[in-house]
C-alpha cells in the first residue's frame, strides 16, 4: 500500500507535459560557438535585426490589435496596459481563454503573474490565474509602466504571459511544489525566470525581452542590488545572440523585418 502511494504521488509529479521538469534541466541556452558565425558578424546582424524590430513594432502592435482573432478576447485588460499586452497574449494563444484578472496591490516589484490560490480545488480547465501590479502605496514602489518604451512593456509583459503558460503545464500537484520552491530558493527563482524569458523567445519576442532588460539596466531610479538581482534572472547577451541566430536569423537574413 505504501508502494503504491509513492507510485501516485511519482506518476501525479512527472505525468504529462510537464514543464516543472523541463524547469529542473534547464541551465544555459545550448550554443555551440563553433557553428556560428563569427562573433563581429553576429554581432552586425543582432543588433541590425533589433533596430528593425524596435521600429516597426507600432506597425507591428496595430496590426495585432487590429486583427479579428482578437476580438472574442474576454479578459478586462487595464486600458494603460492594453496594446502591448494583447500582443503579448496573442503570441500565447492557449492563456487567452483563461480566466485572468488584474489587481492593483502593495506589491514587493512592479508586476506579477501568478495563479489564484483557490486553484488547489479547480481543475486544469477551470483555473484563474492573477496579475498583480504594484499601486505604489506601500513601502516598495514599481516602476512606473507608463516610462517604459513600448518595446519595453512588450517584453515585460510577455514574460508574465509566458510565467501563465508554464503554470498550465502542470498539474496541481507539480504547482504547489513549484510555489513552495520559488519563494524559497533563490536559485530556484532564477532557474524558473531565465526560462520564462526562453519561453517568450521562443513565441517570437526575443528582442522586447532584451530591452526590458537594457531598460532596468539603465532604469535610473532602480537600486544597484535591484539592476544585480535583474541581471541573475536574466540570459546573457551571448545567450540572446544564440537564441536569435537559432531560432529567428534565417527569417531575417532572407526577408528582412515586416
Ligand atoms: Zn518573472
Amino acid at each position: 500500500m505504501y508502494i503504491l502511494k509513492i507510485f501516485i504521488f511519482l506518476w501525479i509529479l512527472f505525468s504529462g507535459t510537464s514543464l516543472y521538469s523541463q524547469i529542473k534541466v534547464f541551465k544555459n541556452v545550448e550554443c555551440e560557438k563553433s557553428n556560428l558565425v563569427d562573433s563581429l558578424t553576429l554581432d552586425e546582424l543582432f543588433y541590425a535585426a533589433y533596430n528593425e524590430s524596435i521600429c516597426n513594432l507600432d506597425k507591428y502592435i496595430s496590426r495585432t490589435v487590429q486583427a479579428d482573432s482578437l476580438s472574442s478576447l474576454r479578459i478586462d485588460i487595464p486600458s494603460n496596459i492594453k496594446s502591448e499586452f494583447i500582443v503579448a497574449l496573442a503570441c500565447f494563444p492557449e492563456i487567452r481563454d483563461k480566466r485572468l484578472e488584474f489587481r492593483y496591490k502593495k506589491i514587493k516589484g512592479t508586476m506579477n503573474a501568478r495563479p489564484d490560490v483557490m486553484n488547489i480545488l479547480r481543475t486544469k480547465s477551470n483555473r484563474r490565474y492573477v496579475i498583480l501590479i504594484n499601486n505604489n502605496m506601500g513601502k516598495h514602489k514599481g516602476i512606473s509602466l507608463e516610462t517604459l518604451s513600448p518595446a519595453a512593456r512588450l517584453g515585460w509583459y510577455g514574460h508574465e504571459v509566458a510565467h501563465l503558460q508554464s503554470y498550465q503545464m502542470m498539474n496541481n500537484l507539480q504547482m504547489l511544489i513549484f510555489s513552495l520552491r520559488y519563494i524559497s530558493s533563490i536559485k530556484y527563482l532564477q532557474k524558473v525566470e531565465r526560462f520564462t524569458d526562453f519561453l517568450a523567445i521562443e513565441r517570437g519576442l526575443l528582442f522586447y525581452i532584451f530591452e526590458s532588460g537594457r531598460y532596468l539596466s539603465n532604469y535610473e531610479n532602480a537600486s544597484v542590488a535591484y539592476k544585480k538581482f535583474n541581471v541573475f534572472n536574466s540570459l546573457t547577451i551571448d545567450e540572446y545572440k544564440c537564441l536569435w541566430y537559432k531560432y529567428q536569423s534565417v527569417k531575417f537574413i532572407k526577408e528582412g523585418c515586416k
